[in-house]
């Protein structure tokens, strides 16, 4: 029969060195062994107890799918890379199964079934979530490192921290946040093996480890995490989402540092949040390079407004009921002595989580409501407002200064909001509408049709705009869906006594496509691209004297 001590040294000895608060960790494996037709040769007591199967109710002789239901095997020869096989236990837990070929045995399963509640309580517990703290941090890795190496799997350390944590907490409340983490605690333990360990590190951070876990599989654990904690909490009573970036690192050979170990996995995390948050990323050496780069945007970013580096450029928004320029969208852009012209897609992200965003987008609003006081009464300006500053304490208050200090009257003035911005706290973001609505202010939903996008939110929000995002508009005319989606929200807009603009409007076929399709004004290249304030009386007259 099978020499465990061959296929599997490491396991055994791993037990046999094991003391302290790494006993708790102490591999404890259920055990299967399946010939290569899928019969069970073999199951061991803890393998029968996993799936609740009684004394005498030994699984032997009978096929492996209907002992163990849903639970992938290897196939004929050996393993193949990248091979995950998930047990669900009579409980309903599931455990990663390691299967290893054995040549004429068929092949072994092994299943890691520490008792984590157990081995959780040989460590310091944060008082909120009940998680391993940081302190226990030390004792777990030591952990990890005792149990040995098994064969195709490795020791991964995860990173990761919520996405929108800090609005929650700032829209809502530190005991609503508390209630989150404790709600986030129970879903990340929800989603990892019994044999992994999560730790909560502070505030919104996490730490997981992964003993002995193939990569493939930490990937598969990576993607239900985000999955599991994308899905919306219900916290006091309100509906939040909030999201999760991670970031993997894995124990070399040899290395014993853990502060080592999670400042890669770090680093990975900083690039899952660069890359658009709600993924994962391994860690790479070229990565350092990139945060270092910008940490270097964050320094100059901060120090932009002060030595007068942003300016404004003005994009003309044309209304095809007046067949003139309604109005304008203020876009900023950042003039950088080395970098040269800095688009806002590259540093708004950034000054978004620095929170610089503030200070930026309160200059924008008073430059904008300023300039367009120049403008011929009845000109509009579009303003966009990122959700960060939309949800910060006292944002109605700064669009009344801005409105104040220029004397604009408030119906000029037009807040261009996300999608993002509904999809944190509900009530909160209802409320701030209507009390911008109250002030005069139009709201504007913008890059509508990139994110999930329902028809209902022009139902649901007190929104007198909606701008259709450019993608649909330079959808080729053949691209039905793109032309139905177009052709609803200009609809239900228009029922609403909404403004529907498309964006990004760059010919004339697009021109006369979206007219056709309903939508009532226009925004693009074709019509104008985005130009210095100083150009705007310019534009103006020659666009007046054109339309007569
Ligand atoms: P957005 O608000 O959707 O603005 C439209 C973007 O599309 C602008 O890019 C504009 O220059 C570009 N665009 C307009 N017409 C056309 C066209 O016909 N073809 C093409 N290819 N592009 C067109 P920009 O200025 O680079 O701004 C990008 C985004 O940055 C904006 O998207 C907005 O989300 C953000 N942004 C710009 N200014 C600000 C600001 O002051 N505050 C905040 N929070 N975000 C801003
Ligand atoms: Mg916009
Ligand atoms: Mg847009």
């Amino acid at each position: 029969m099978l020499d465990l001590s061959k296929t599997l040294p490491t396991m055994r000895s791993a037990g046999a060195r094991s003391s302290g608060p790494a006993r708790a960790f102490e591999a404890s494996f259920a055990l299967v062994n399946v010939d290569t037709s899928g019969r069970v040769i073999f199951a061991d007591p803890k393998f029968c107890a996993l799936l609740g199967l009684g004394g005498g109710d030994d699984p032997a002789g009978r096929a492996f799918r209907d002992v163990a239901p849903g639970t992938a095997l290897p196939g004929a020869g050996p393993v193949p890379a990248g091979f995950a096989s998930i047990l669900t236990d009579a409980e309903g837990r599931e455990h990663s199964v390691a299967w290893t070929f054995t040549g004429p045995n068929g092949f072994v399963g092994l299943i890691a079934t520490d008792a984590s509640a157990d081995a959780r309580s040989a460590f310091t517990l944060d008082e909120l979530t009940g998680l391993p703290n940081r302190a226990a941090l030390i004792p777990a890795f030591g952990a990890m490192l005792e149990r040995g190496s098994m064969p195709d799997t490795a020791h991964v350390a995860a990173c990761l921290d919520l996405d929108r944590f800090k609005r929650v907490n700032d829209s809502l409340g530190h005991a609503a946040g508390d209630e989150l983490l404790r709600k986030v605690a129970k879903r990340l333990s929800g989603s990892i093996r019994p044999s992994d360990v999560v730790l909560r590190m502070g505030g919104d951070e996490f730490t997981i480890l992964f003993a002995n876990c193939r990569p493939e599989l930490v990937e598969s654990l990576a993607t239900r995490i985000i999955d599991v904690i994308s899905r919306s909490f219900v916290v006091h009573g309100h509906q939040v989402s909030v999201g999760t970036s991670v970031g993997l690192a894995i124990l070399q050979p040899g290395e014993t540092d853990v502060a080592d170990l999670l400042r890669r996995a770090d680093v990975a995390l900083y690039q899952s949040k660069n890359a658009g948050r709600g993924r994962f990323s391994w860690f790479e050496e070229g990565m350092l390079a990139a945060l270092n780069e910008r940490r270097l945007l964050e320094t100059e970013l901060r120090k932009a407004l002060l030595l007068d580096q942003f300016e404004l450029a003005y994009q003309a928004q044309f209304d095809f009921g007046t067949d003139s320029v309604s109005g304008f969208e203020a876009l900023i852009r950042w003039r950088h002595p080395v970098r040269g012209l800095v688009s806002p897609a590259a540093f708004i992200p950034i000054a978004e989580e620095t929170r610089e965003i503030l200070k930026i987008g309160a200059w924008v609003l008073e430059q904008a409501c300023r300039m367009a006081m120049t403008w011929p009464a009845g000109i509009t300006v579009a303003v966009n407002v990122s959700p960060v500053q939309f949800e910060a304490e006292g944002f109605v208050e700064s669009v009344r200064a801005a409105l104040t200090a220029s004397g604009l009257p408030p119906t000029r003035l037009e807040l261009e909001l996300t999608e993002s911005v509904l999809l944190t706290n509900d009530d909160l973001v209802i409320e701030r509408m209507h009390a911008l609505r109250d002030l005069g202010v139009r709201l504007s939903l913008d890059d509508f049709g990139t994110g999930y996008s329902s028809l209902n939110y022009l139902r649901k929000y007190p929104f007198n705009k909606v701008k259709i995002d450019q993608s649909f508009v330079r959808e080729p005319f053949a691209d039905e869906n793109a032309h139905h989606i177009v052709t609803a929200v200009a609809g239900l807009g228009a029922s609403m006594g909404m403004t529907v603009i498309a964006e990004g409007v760059e010919t004339e076929e697009q021109l006369d496509r979206i007219r056709g399709q309903g939508c009532s004004a226009a925004q693009g290249y074709l019509l104008s691209r985005p130009i210095p304030a100083a150009d705007i009386a310019t534009y103006l007259a020659a666009s007046s004297t054109r339309e007569r």
